[in-house]
């Protein structure tokens, strides 16, 4: 009988020989107990013993797997602590090789004269002849002698050896002998799928690597439809559940707002506001995200979508992940909105009042607050700027329409919950949430892929392109000093950011006031100095920024903690100090604070000589990350060079979701496979949103979805 992956979570590693209760609980500690999470704990590369390096050919300094036989090992004792040097002499008929191992003299027992194992590592030369030093390890058995051998993540605390999952996977496929096929077969024909006992048996015992590379592709494509369908499917119910605003985007205020704008839209804001307003007047809750980058001119797009919210006669509220920042884009939006007016029927029929805009953060206390409250449930107030907490706390709302939320990333089902009880009757408010940090299109259809998603992919036009130059080593630093004179001396502005210093906000206090004294006194002095962080009253925050504001100060020498939010267009050169400690998405959101006036605007990404350190990898990625914003200033072409760098985690960071079953796909190396199972997911879920036509499909959904989720998910 065809085995479903619930049996195989069913069946414990204790069945397979050669597993006992100390292997069992040592498999325990790296997650894998059942056989379910043995088949699914994945080789991390693969030996093609055709294309092994043969000790005669090696060279110093190439990284090389070598097959050899072991002809001799002794250790060497070490003087003092150290346990000394091991030794192994390895031939395999075309030479002799030394591998070495330092304070492991436990190497000898692991390799007794003529055993047989794989060694990876880099061919260094030591007194005229090549060694390998602390090499991979992988033992091979007399019996497996398999053209392709699979190397499995091993553990030497744990005693858990490649080898070893070797053993335990050829006789978990042997019990299990052949799996249920959960997929339709116009999908496996259509893509050009192995089925699944092939795909199981092909990642762990491949004949060829042509076939392990079908078997990964069939087990990626299984992981990305999972979280696929249940995205599919989540969206798929809310719609079909739950009640939207039907607005009014015929209505005069959105049309009179645009055609009052000092600039035209750019063709993206406008595509974009046409997606949203076709989304507000429909009955589903919209859910869209808008990526753009800084400056791309998102706030317009928001208030838009708020307006259209105000013209029906609802209201709106823009919700900022912190007070700073929900007070600069109340600032920023209150001129933007100002003569607006709303048709006022409690007057008469053609009676217009002002449009009325509020901000709502805890610095708005006792009284203030308590009108502020009683506006907001009588509905005199159009749009709300706040935080989170407009939300969450007692705010209630005459008639909530549409809600904007900033960078807000964790915008969950908890969230939704809250914003179904501010709804007014049955209808649940319309939400825009906007990123300033784009993500790859993949990335973003797996992590966000329960959402509508729009693109502001260009900025507006007229804005001078921001030079960036990588600054390493003192000279460099010092040609960077000059740089900002000569702009200072033109009239314009520079921000300088340090970094923050590990987890510490008092180093980073500390560097960013010692940086503040040796500019001031030397590379900067005579230059009117101001200096921002988060250990300062806010009294003195608040007068700086504004000295900043009003050109005052000329050179603002900040941290990262405080929100260097300010939008100055005269400032036009960013220094980042030690640049080598930020990410990508960071250094470009820093470098959007500059170029947002007339004039040409630098960034100086500052390293010193020694700084670019670590091994050799850091260095690596870090040149990366450093000479892909030198190159670009396009912040989805950085996005998908970090993901390219960094891996998932450079999206997953924030919405944690799904992580943990992506054990062999990768959102950057299998980008073809996302888009093809959110197309499956889509066609499958379009024929029958219960899945009750494919309940293979269905049962095993449910091994992986949280009884919560399913709940949701399939409840009639
Ligand atoms: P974001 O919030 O996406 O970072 P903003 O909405 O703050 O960007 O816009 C950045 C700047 O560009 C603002 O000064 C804004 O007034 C201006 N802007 C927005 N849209 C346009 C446009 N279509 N043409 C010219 N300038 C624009
Ligand atoms: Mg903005």
């Amino acid at each position: 009988m065809a085995k479903r992956l619930r049996e195989l979570e069913d069946l414990s590693v204790n069945v397979l020989a050669g597993v006992g209760p100390e292997r069992a609980k040592a498999l325990a500690k790296i997650e894998v107990s059942s056989i379910f999470d043995l088949l699914t704990h994945y080789p991390r590369r693969y030996i093609d013993k055709t294309k092994q390096s043969f000790i005669g050919d090696l060279r110093v300094d190439e990284s090389a797997w070598v097959y050899g036989k072991v002809v001799s090992s002794a250790t060497v004792p070490g003087r003092g602590r150290g346990k000394g040097r091991t030794e192994l002499r390895i031939s395999d008929g075309s030479g002799s090789l030394r591998i070495t191992f330092f304070n492991q003299p436990w190497r000898v027992r692991q390799f007794p004269d003529g055993s047989e194992a794989l060694f990876f590592g880099k061919v260094t030369e030591y007194r005229g002849h090549k060694q390998l030093a602390n090499p991979e390890v992988d033992l091979l058995d007399e019996a497996d002698r398999r053209q392709i051998t699979a190397i499995y993540p091993q553990s030497d605390k744990l005693r858990l050896y490649s080898r070893d999952f070797r053993g335990w996977q050829l006789e978990a496929l042997r019990r299990t002998q052949t799996l249920v096929e959960p997929l339709p077969a116009w999908v496996l024909d259509r893509h050009g799928f192995v089925d699944r006992t092939a795909a199981f048996s092909g990642v762990h015992l491949p004949e060829t690597m042509a076939q392990a590379q079908e078997a990964r592709r069939r087990l990626v494509f299984d992981e990305l439809l999972r979280i696929q369908l249940v995205l599919v499917l989540r969206k798929h119910r809310i719609e079909a559940t739950s009640q939207g605003v039907e607005h009014d985007t015929s209505g005069v205020i959105l049309a009179r707002f645009l055609d009052a704008l000092p600039f035209a839209l750019t063709a993206h804001q406008a595509t974009v506001i046409a997606e949203i307003t076709a989304d507000l007047g429909g009955p589903v809750p919209m859910h869209r995200l808008l990526q753009g980058d800084v400056g791309a001119g998102k706030t317009v797009v928001a208030i838009a979508a708020l307006l259209t919210a105000v013209q029906g006669g609802h209201q709106g509220a823009f919700m900022a992940p912190t007070e700073v920042l929900a007070e600069q884009h109340f600032a920023g939006m209150r001129p933007l909105l100002e003569g607006i007016t709303v048709p006022d029927k409690t007057l008469s029929l053609f009676d217009a009042r002002p449009l009325r805009v509020d901000l709502l953060t805890n610095r708005v206390t006792g009284q203030d607050r308590q009108r502020l409250l009683a506006a907001l449930a009588a509905g005199e107030i159009d749009v709300v700027v706040g935080t989170h907490a407009l939300i969450q706390e007692a705010v209630a709302f005459h008639s909530l329409g549409v809600v904007v939320i900033d960078e807000q990333h964790r915008f969950g089902v908890e969230q939704r919950a809250a914003l179904k009880a501010k709804a007014n009757g049955d209808a649940v408010p319309d939400v825009l949430v906007m990123t300033a940090t784009p993500i790859p299109r993949t990335a973003a259809m797996t992590v966000y892929g329960d959402l509508d998603v729009s693109i502001l992919g260009e900025k507006p036009g007229g804005r001078q392109p921001i030079v960036t130059e990588w600054a390493q080593g003192a000279d460099a630093q010092e040609a960077v000093w000059i740089k900002v004179r000569e702009e200072v001396e033109a009239g314009r502005q520079v921000y300088v950011v340090c970094p923050l210093i590990g987890e510490s906000e008092n180093l980073e206090v500390a560097s960013a006031e010692e940086t503040f004294e040796r500019l001031e006194t030397h590379d900067l002095s005579g230059l009117r100095l101001g200096i921002l962080h988060g250990r300062l009253p806010s009294s003195e925050k608040e007068a700086t920024m504004t000295a900043f504001r009003e050109g005052r100060v000329q050179v603002l020498v900040a941290t990262t903690v405080i929100e260097v939010g300010v939008d100055v267009a005269n400032a036009t050169v960013m220094v980042v100090l030690d640049a080598d400690r930020f990410g990508i998405a960071q250094l470009h959101q820093l470098r959007g604070r500059v170029g947002r006036g007339a004039n040409a605007s630098f960034c100086f990404l500052v390293t010193s000589d020694t700084a670019v350190g670590g091994d050799d990898e850091e260095r690596a990625q870090t040149n990366a990350r450093l000479e892909a914003l030198v190159r670009s200033d396009d912040g989805f072409e950085l996005a998908e060079v970090d993901l390219d760098i960094r891996g998932e985690g450079a999206v997953f960071g924030e919405r944690q979701k799904g992580r943990s079953d992506l054990k062999l796909a990768s959102l950057r190396r299998d980008r073809e496979v996302v888009q093809l199972a959110r197309e499956v997911a889509e066609g499958l879920v379009a024929d029958d949103a219960t899945l009750a036509s494919n309940p293979e499909l269905l049962d095993e959904l449910h091994l992986f979805l949280d009884p919560d989720d399913a709940a949701f998910l399939f409840k009639s």
